[in-house]
């Protein structure tokens, strides 16, 4: 028996009959509805009672009892000078990849004159104080701080704290390669708090750490609940929640990487998705041996084979690349590989993905640490209208209105109507009053 399931697509969609392609590949039971009232408890509770309810579920949930939750500088230091160096290098190229496509991103102020003297400018503005949450969960994701850190800092961030959960093992320290990497990006300020209490403590300003403006960066279902319930308390990126990786491939597919690509993003989370979408029988059945030789041999094969055998899971046979582009537009994945013939082409018909990966040579692990791309990614289908982590996520516009009294003049009468036809006439008067006092 696979340990993956097929879906058969090739009948659907056929002539006039539709099908929806969203529900014809289900997602996990990740059911952020049914967390909202644990989650809704846990922040209340930090909201009203502050640094001691950020303790007791740091101790319930993470196992740990941390009273100082801000780590101090020197363990920063102490742990950057302990780095491995061939980590610290891996980590030094990342960081230098990612520098080089954020300033690239940075987007300068559009000014545009309406005519003499009326001017509006669109002012791009670094928010001011962010919150990054690095998740420590299964894995200590010190690729995460680097995702969260290098764009926030590009953008001109004044203040920047971060959160990772205390290591039980570590005696309640964040992990000591988060530190590390904290420590070679200039982050000063880090606290050991996981979970939901990491979101509320940033929303609301708890003991050591001071109200942000804007929390980022991904997490389980009790960080992307807590994000969704403080939306508009705090400003959120995107909901990156459980990972997902799509591939859209045909017959010139290398079952070999396609199944360890399935089996990288799989590696995260019992409840990632790992999806293959293809015209092929040959690699379909290629794909479904490769998977059971690779994940045999893998650390996590556990963890891995419950992500693949879950429901969420599958590989999703079409009659084209046609119905295969449908099927992974509507679906919307966080990642998307395309391993076909032309495979720049496909890809540039994609409308719907965090991030696409462009042929055989560009796996999704290379985008994770590498690539000069940004992991942090939406998840659950959010693609199909949010984005992945860039600095504009860290950046905010405001319309700057400079109008003379001539330019005024130009257009007072259309302002004065148009205040009328909506029954508010104060309106016109903040107008008319500038021509006669
Ligand atoms: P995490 O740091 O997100 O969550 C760990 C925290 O969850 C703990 O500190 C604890 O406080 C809290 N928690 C655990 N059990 C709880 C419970 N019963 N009730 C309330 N809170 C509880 O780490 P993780 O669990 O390893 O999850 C990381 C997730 O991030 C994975 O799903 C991974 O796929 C995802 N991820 C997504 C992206 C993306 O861009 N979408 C990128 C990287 C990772």
């Amino acid at each position: 028996m696979s340990l993956i399931r097929r879906i058969d697509l090739r009948d659907a969609g056929a002539g006039s009959a539709t099908t929806d392609y969203r529900a014809a590949v289900p997602r996990a039971d990740f059911d952020i509805e049914a967390a909202v009232p644990a989650v809704h408890a846990i922040c209340e509770e930090v909201r009203t009672r502050g640094l001691d309810a950020i303790v007791e579920f740091g101790e319930k949930f993470d196992g740990v009892r941390v009273d100082d939750i801000r780590v101090a500088p020197a363990a920063m230091q102490d742990a950057l000078d302990r780095l491995e160096p061939d980590i610290r290098a891996g980590l030094e190229e990342s960081i230098r990849r990612l520098r080089a496509t954020c300033a690239n991103e940075l987007e300068q102020d559009a000014v545009t004159d309406l005519g003499p003297g009326a001017r509006v400018t669109h002012r791009k503005v670094p928010v001011g104080r962010v919150g990054l949450y690095v998740p420590g969960g299964l894995a200590p994701l010190v690729s995460s701080v680097l995702m969260n850190v290098v764009p926030a800092q590009t953008a001109g961030v004044e203040s920047i704290a971060l959160a990772s959960p205390p290591q039980k093992e570590f005696g309640g320290a964040v992990h000591p390669t988060i530190l590390a990497a904290c420590a070679l990006l200039g982050v000063e300020e880090v606290y050991a708090v996981g979970g939901a209490q990491a979101i509320a403590m940033f929303a609301y300003g708890v003991g050591p750490c001071r109200r942000v403006d804007l929390v980022t960066g991904p997490g389980n279902i009790w960080v992307v609940t807590a994000k969704r319930i403080l939306k508009g308390q705090v400003g959120i990126d995107s909901e990156a929640g459980p990972t997902e990786i799509a591939i859209l491939a045909d017959d010139t597919g290398n079952a070999a990487y396609v199944a360890a690509d399935l089996i990288s993003q799989a590696e995260h989370d019992p409840l990632a998705a790992s999806v293959l979408v293809t015209t092929s029988e040959r690699l379909a059945a290629e794909v479904e041996a490769e998977l059971d030789q690779q994940v045999a041999a893998t650390k996590h094969s556990e963890r891995i084979t419950t992500a693949l055998g879950g429901k969420q899971s599958a590989i999703v046979l079409v009659r084209d690349l046609e119905q295969g582009l449908d099927v992974v537009n509507a679906y919307a994945a966080e990642h998307l590989e395309i391993h076909t013939e032309d495979a720049a082409a496909w890809a540039a018909r994609v409308r719907n993905a965090g991030a696409i990966f462009v042929g055989p040579h560009a796996p999704v692990s290379l985008g994770d640490y590498c690539a000069g791309s940004n992991h942090v990614l939406p998840t659950a289908g959010c693609a199909c209208h949010s984005s992945g982590l860039s600095v504009r996520a860290f950046t905010k516009s405001v319309h700057v209105v400079d109008y003379t009294a001539a330019a005024l003049a130009e257009v007072a009468a259309h302002v004065v109507t148009l205040a009328e036809a909506e029954d508010l006439p104060g309106h016109g008067a903040a107008i008319t009053v500038r021509s006669t006092r």
